[in-house]
């Protein structure tokens, strides 16, 4: 998707703070952090969310959240704690429409979610 903000991040075509990429993903920081830890993990195919994804993106789903843990590691909030979120459509707030899992810790967060 050419006028995508984080097709553009994967491809190097704006900046972006990268702790980790490789062939299928690529984590960044969010630009507008909510705790010290903030980071955003994407497919490098442009998937707009959840509702989108098809059977054959089940491996990149897994290799997120395997990523996932291995950044919490890397950023030491692993064994602190830290959420994972996957905000889908209007009613959740998604506002960029590729697919991304926010990894948030360092940070007492609110529970129960609402
Ligand atoms: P969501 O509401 O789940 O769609 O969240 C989108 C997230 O992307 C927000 O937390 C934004 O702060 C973040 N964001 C938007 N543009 C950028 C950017 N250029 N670089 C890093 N994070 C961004
Ligand atoms: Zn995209």
């Amino acid at each position: 998707m050419s006028d995508c903000i984080f097709c553009k991040i994967v491809k190097g075509e704006i900046p972006a703070t990268k702790v980790y990429s490789d062939e299928q993903v690529t984590a960044f920081r969010d630009i507008h952090p909510v705790a010290a830890t903030h980071i955003l993990i994407i497919p490098n195919k442009h998937i707009a969310s959840v509702n989108d994804l098809e059977e054959a993106d089940e491996p990149v789903m897994g290799h997120i959240l395997y990523t996932a843990k291995q950044i919490a590691a890397q950023e030491g909030v692993a064994q602190g704690g830290y959420r994972l979120i996957v905000n889908t459509g209007a009613n959740a707030g998604q506002d960029v429409f590729h697919l991304h899992v926010h990894l948030i810790g360092g940070a007492r967060l609110k529970h129960p979610m609402g």
